[in-house]
């Protein structure tokens, strides 16, 4: 590792179709005030999860319209990682968790060793998660961004106490809603709110034909003349994948010849991943209907991409989400999303207009039979939900939101 890689080549001018002409231009002008200007993401995992997602998408387009975009991402042993994954969870609200000072030690000291590996000399310089905070000890006069994809709305307060130490030596903060921002940064750093976003020329979200579609699902043993539930998530007790299962299995007494394809990957990041996917194949306990397939069966962006497309209702029972990307993946597909209220959900998924908002099993596994039972109605949401993806989730917008916060840090 060392540094996060891709193999995209892209141009803004390719978006022009989507977003409109007008839309490119702003974006062209907006990347002239900094043209060359050189800009750092850093972050912990080059594969699994949104971040990971954007980045590999964001660094080849910034590029395109003429900055110096790198991607960087820091080195951990497994325990830094396990540490890393406790902080995560504690900022999101397990109050349980403690930080020993051992584990705060080497969680330190593991974040700052990767100084001797990365390239941290930019104009600006962008933070992702709290993996790499520690590292903004050795900042310079350039500018630093910390960009928190996380739900901070009620964070485990002595973790939150240990990591804000990092976070108020930024001059910038971002945060996916505004309710994410703690009130004790507010005032000391800047703050913005502003969404993630996906796009939609990558291999994940491109359009693909329908024989595409078929073939893969056919090499999986899905069938694609059935109805299809799907949810597209890493293996975490958040996403509630069990859960995902219930949903499944109260359908199924419903509409006979459903199918359930559960998409999962094991992030550099994330220790859990294994143990949770052990227990969401125990729970399916041998169901031929459910697919759970993940980076290991060889299901990679293009296979996402067409699972994606041929589900008939995507899940998404997070109960703890920061904003979802596989949400606005789903929409973005013209697929119609039944999801929990968890963080950045509802601003994609607007309840009967591009799918439904549950709170709970038995709801949800009403709203996907209606969904099954009228593929009008399904069909109505998806459109809708596509338009919402497009004016407001796209990567372009997401490139304009940084131009626009450089210009503001840098002054110019
Ligand atoms: N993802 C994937 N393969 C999988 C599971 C997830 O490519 O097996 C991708 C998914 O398509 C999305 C991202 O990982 O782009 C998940 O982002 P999200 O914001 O939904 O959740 P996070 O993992 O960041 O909590």
């Amino acid at each position: 590792m060392g540094s996060g890689s891709w193999d995209i080549m892209r141009s803004i001018k390719d978006y022009e179709a989507i977003i409109g002409r007008d839309e490119v231009r702003s974006i062209l002008r907006l990347a002239k005030r900094v043209y060359g200007a050189k800009v750092i993401h850093v972050n912990a995992t080059a594969y699994g999860g949104g971040v990971a997602e954007i980045l590999k998408n964001l660094i080849p387009l910034a590029q395109s319209v003429g900055l110096k975009a790198k991607w960087e991402v820091i080195k951990g042993d497994p325990e830094f990682f396990k540490i890393t994954k406790a902080i995560h969870n504690a900022l999101q609200g397990s109050k349980e968790i403690r930080l020993t000072e051992e584990m705060k030690d080497h969680y330190i000291m593991v974040a700052k060793k990767n100084i001797e590996y990365l390239d941290l000399e930019g104009d600006v310089v962008i933070i992702h998660d709290p993996q790499p905070l520690p590292l903004v000890d050795y900042r310079g006069k350039n500018k630093w961004i910390w960009r928190c994809h996380i739900d901070l709305s009620d964070p485990n307060p002595e973790v939150w106490g240990f990591i804000r130490r990092y976070v108020i030596k930024f001059d910038a903060a971002v945060f996916t809603l505004e309710r994410y921002i703690p009130d004790d940064v507010k005032g000391l750093i800047r703050t913005y709110v502003r969404y993630p976003a996906i796009d939609p020329l990558s291999d994940k979200n491109k359009p693909l034909p329908t024989t595409t579609i078929v073939k893969i699902l056919e090499r999986f043993g899905i069938d694609p003349e059935r109805p299809i539930i799907g949810q597209v998530s890493r293996f975490d007790p958040w996403k509630d994948p069990l859960g995902v299962i219930d949903v499944y299995r109260k359908v199924k007494k419903r509409i006979k010849d459903v199918q359930l394809v559960m998409i999962g990957c094991f992030a550099h990041d994330d220790p859990e991943g294994y143990e949770w996917y052990r227990k969401t194949m125990d729970y399916a306990n041998g169901d031929r209907d459910i697919h759970i397939l993940t980076n290991m069966d060889g299901v990679s962006d293009l296979e996402v991409n067409a699972f994606q497309r041929a589900f008939t209702v995507a899940l998404q029972l997070s109960r703890r989400e920061g904003f979802g990307l596989s949400v606005t993946e789903a929409l973005w597909k013209g697929v119609p999303v039944v999801a929990r209220r968890a963080g950045g959900i509802p601003l994609q998924v607007i309840n009967g207009v591009t799918g439904y908002l549950i709170n709970g099993i038995e709801s949800a596994s009403r709203k996907v039979t209606l969904l099954i039972r009228r593929p009008w109605l399904a069909r109505l949401l998806g459109e809708k939900g596509r338009e919402h993806v497009r004016r407001n989730f796209l990567i372009t917008k997401l490139l304009k939101d940084y131009l626009r916060m450089h210009i503001d840090l840098v002054g110019i």
